[in-house]
């Protein structure tokens, strides 16, 4: 198989029936598929290497896909994601995603909150299989090719690179977001889409990291909390979203699946109109934390707060709490608590408010939110309405889902979806 690494020979034949820009989750998986079904297939990557972001993915472990069934993965992606992705989930639901890296020698394994990881724990492996499979299957993969241009005469397509032009007649443009541009998305295609006067959803960075200047906050640098739950609220404390997830204090915010399943909304609102109530204990009502703390208040010894609730919170976060429920000190008794200061602690606990700033941007976002209009999208074929030839894949839709391995799910079971819909070679 070839490889052209950057500065080969201008000669290089990039005319073929389909070709395939970007050689990521979507690019790789449709690739593979396309050509074992008997497609010839030029895949060009702009990058030296296929995959980038599955290998930065999961924390280099690659959260493939979910536990969950088809129609509850679907339905984490709101109501026009989840009617666009019926079909495409049904073909390839999360349980098919994990067969199919199983007989590629992948095994998957499932972890808590709904994730499902390659048993080696190796994104690599997962990248590498796809790799192998596209290759095996017939796919010629270019690196360092970038798109520059793409251009629709006639009934063909071409794509400009720095080798040449390609001519196909089936482009499928699968060159990712703007998210963590490092990884080799910066964008591009929404240009070439605006071009082709499709409508475009503003994108705006997700599943990225929050900031506050609250100082307090950055006191808890380095402070996980399993059991949390974040809730965003506007001006009005009308709530705008909740998740019961892990949180994770950071130097310049939140982070933590929690918080990054909400950053989505925090751009598109105003962050200053903008609150995140942290519930340290979801689990129980206020009522039943409020008794735990009497039940301690008329405890032998006197114990302190920190030994009167369901789950001791850290030392800096209880800390915290105090001192925003305005109590004598950081763990004080049970017992000196009066109604209004045990009633002001109940309240933080499960209520904790952190102003936001934002979010860390497209720079530390695992996805991005936007881009192209899905009704413009046949969601049995992906490609374009109304231009015959064109496929449109993975993140540059304008769909995006919560963390758990969902938006590899999305890129798959596209990328599946267009492979099989492709019109057989005569
Ligand atoms: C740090 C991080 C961790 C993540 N972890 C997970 C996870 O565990 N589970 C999960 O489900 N999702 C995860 N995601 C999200 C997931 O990686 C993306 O949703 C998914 O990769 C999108 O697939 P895609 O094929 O559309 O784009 P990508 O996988 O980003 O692939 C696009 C490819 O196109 C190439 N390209 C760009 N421009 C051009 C061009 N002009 N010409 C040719 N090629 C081009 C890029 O170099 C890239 O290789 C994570 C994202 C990040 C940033």
């Amino acid at each position: 198989m070839e490889e052209v690494k950057s500065g080969a020979t201008n000669k290089t034949d990039l005319n073929s029936a389909v070709i395939v820009l970007g050689a990521g989750a979507a690019g790789l998986w449709f690739s593979w598929r396309a050509a074992r079904a008997g497609a010839q297939v030029l895949l060009l990557e702009k990058t030296p290497r296929t995959g980038t972001k599955i290998l930065a993915s999961g924390g280099t472990r690659c959260n493939v896909t979910t536990s969950l069934d088809h129609p509850q993965a679907a339905s984490l992606f709101g109501e026009r994601g989840s009617r666009f992705l019926k079909h495409a989930f049904e073909v390839l639901p999360p349980s098919a995603v994990r067969e199919a890296f199983a007989e590629l020698g992948v095994p998957t394994e499932e972890a808590p909150l709904d994730k499902v990881f390659p048993r080696s724990g190796r994104a690599r492996d997962v990248r590498d299989a796809l790799e192998v499979a596209a290759r095996a299957a017939g796919v010629r993969i270019i690196c360092n090719a970038p798109g520059l241009a793409i251009q629709r005469k006639e009934n063909n397509w071409f794509v400009e690179t720095p080798l040449g032009t390609g001519r196909c007649q089936h482009l499928v443009l699968a060159v990712g977001g703007r998210s963590f541009p490092t990884t080799g998305t910066t964008g591009e295609g929404y240009g070439w889409l605006k071009e082709l006067g499709l409508e475009l959803t503003p994108t705006t960075p997700a599943l990225v990291p929050l900031t506050s200047d609250e100082s307090w906050i950055q006191q808890l640098k380095g402070i996980a909390w399993q059991n949390g739950e974040a809730r965003l609220e506007n001006r009005d404390g009308r709530v705008l979203g909740r998740r019961r997830r892990p949180l994770l204090f950071t130097h310049q915010g939140l982070s933590g699946p929690a918080a990054m399943d909400l950053s989505g909304q925090v751009v598109q609102g105003n962050p200053e109109g903008l609150r995140l109530l942290l519930d340290f204990f979801p689990q129980e009502t206020r009522q039943e934390t409020r008794a735990r703390l009497i039940e301690g208040a008329g405890r032998k010894g006197s114990p302190r707060v920190s030994r009167c609730l369901v789950e001791p919170l850290p030392r800096r976060l209880l800390s915290a709490v105090a001192h925003a429920a305005e109590l004598s000190g950081p763990d004080p008794r049970a017992l000196a608590l009066d109604r209004a200061a045990r009633h002001r602690l109940v309240e933080t606990l499960h209520g904790l408010p952190m102003k936001l700033s934002g979010t860390r941007g497209f720079e530390a976002a695992e996805v991005t939110r936007g881009g192209l209009a899905l009704h413009q999208v046949d969601p049995f074929s992906m490609r374009v309405n109304r231009l015959s030839g064109l496929v449109v894949l993975g993140e540059l839709l304008d769909l995006d889902g919560p963390i758990g391995g969902l938006n590899f799910q999305v890129a798959f079971a596209c990328a599946e979806v267009a492979a099989l819909a492709l019109p057989q070679p005569d």
